[in-house]
């Protein structure tokens, strides 16, 4: 039987929301609990963007060097010719790329207003995918953006074509959230019988049912013999109302009636890293988890009611589908309360190095932990949040790293 995979999009589509944002310090440190969990691919970010430049090679530097491990690293462009060369230019080593393209006639009529055609889309996506392949990705995936307003048939010869040209994937985007669990099951169905190729689910939550969707397609795809992969970002951030989110997708591929007696998820998932990624995420985000945040919520174990109360006092099982160990709560809170010294932006040398020997760190001589003292006010100055245990050691551990990702250089403007 086939696996499902998950592909998380937080440092692409998570960023690229309107009003919320995160430091290139925050994704690098996504990067490692997603590795750290066992997700397969990590969608980092834009290569074609000046600003995202430094931030990814340091990230691909990380993975030479053994810090991040096991997660594919994967940049997002457009499914055009020349954004794939971009990309190879600003990051030679990347070696997974997502390209992207429109193919619904409404956004075919609605964006390039008459300017291509569908026959331009497809070999827009052709070119920029031998490109790909020709300047050493070693997986390209290729997007239908739109694909849940795009004719079924359509889609197939997209994918054939696609998979002819030695892409790796297809991602099936539900870019306006519009697809419900039937509809989409029904869709893939067609889809993955007829091509074979393996199938990402990318779905929105415009009308809340990105996890319902997501989860219906991909098994859809496993039944037709092929492995799926679920888009998923951290605590569903996305553009308008988000988009799937990791952890509620874990449950119900773990928990749910259809899914829990056969496994199909990937088994290099840790579940147990839930809580930590989801409450870093929040925080560094700046978001307050809802109170009902499915598994890593405040509520998510909590019970009051009478009948309620009664029941879960006797047996847990009565009221809860898995335990709070299961998801890993119970690790400290990100600041800790009471009398405390911290380091950071105007933080001196006295003050780090008291910081950074509670957390086991030790620094040769006063040079030394002056270098990673600036590191850390960089660092501070671009998070605007106090750095968190995990940034601090990762700062202390990899200082070329942490400078390399904190130094932005804007081009347009040097003249
Ligand atoms: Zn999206």
């Amino acid at each position: 039987m086939n696996n499902i995979y998950l592909i998380d999009v937080t440092n692409r589509d998570g960023v690229q929301t309107s009003r919320i944002l995160l430091s290139k310090l925050a994704k690098t440190m996504i990067n490692i609990y997603l590795d750290e969990m066992g997700v397969f691919q990590s969608e980092i970010g834009f290569p074609t963007l000046n600003h995202e430049i430094n931030y990814i090679n340091a990230n691909l530097e990380l993975a030479k060097r053994g810090a991040i491990k096991r997660i594919h690293l994967e940049g997002w462009c457009r499914a055009v010719k020349e954004d794939v060369e971009l990309t190879f230019k600003n990051c030679p080593d990347i070696k997974h790329l997502n390209i992207s393209i429109s193919t619904s006639e409404i956004m075919i009529q609605g964006k390039f207003q008459g300017r291509k055609t569908w026959k331009d889309v497809l070999n827009s996506m052709l070119e920029a995918l031998k490109t790909a392949k020709a300047l050493g990705a070693e997986t390209v995936g290729v997007n239908a953006e739109d694909a849940s307003r795009t004719d079924v048939e359509r889609l197939i010869d997209f994918a054939n074509a696609a998979k002819e040209n030695g892409a790796d994937r297809f991602r099936y985007c539900d870019t306006l959230g519009a697809d419900d669990p039937i509809t989409i099951y029904q869709r893939i169905k067609k889809i993955a019988e007829t091509t074979k190729f393996p199938l990402e689910m990318h779905c929105h939550n415009d009308l809340g049912m990105a996890e319902a969707v997501s989860v219906a397609g991909a098994q859809s795809v496993i039944e037709s013999g092929v492995d799926a992969y679920i888009n998923t970002t951290i605590n569903g951030t996305g553009e308008r109302a988000g988009n799937c989110d990791l952890v509620s997708t874990i449950l119900a591929l773990k928990y749910s009636h259809g899914f829990r007696e056969k496994v199909h998820l990937d088994e290099h998932v840790d579940m147990r890293k839930s809580w930590k990624i989801a409450r870093y995420v929040s925080y560094t985000f700046g978001i307050p988890l809802p109170i009902n945040q499915v598994g890593v919520g405040a509520n998510a174990f909590a019970h009051e009611s009478g009948i309620h109360a009664d029941g879960a006092l006797k047996d847990r099982r009565n009221y809860e589908l898995y335990d709070p160990e299961d998801v890993g709560r119970g690790e400290p809170e990100m600041l800790q309360t009471g009398r405390i010294i911290t380091t950071g932006e105007y933080g001196g040398l006295k003050g780090f190095r008291h910081v950074y020997d509670k957390l086991g760190v030790h620094f040769n001589d006063d040079k030394e932990a002056r270098k990673v003292l600036e590191l850390v006010q960089y660092a501070n100055l671009h998070t605007q949040k106090p750095l968190t245990d995990d940034e601090l050691k990762f700062i202390a551990s990899y200082p070329d790293i942490t400078c390399r990702i904190l130094t932005l250089n804007p081009h347009l403007s040097k003249g």
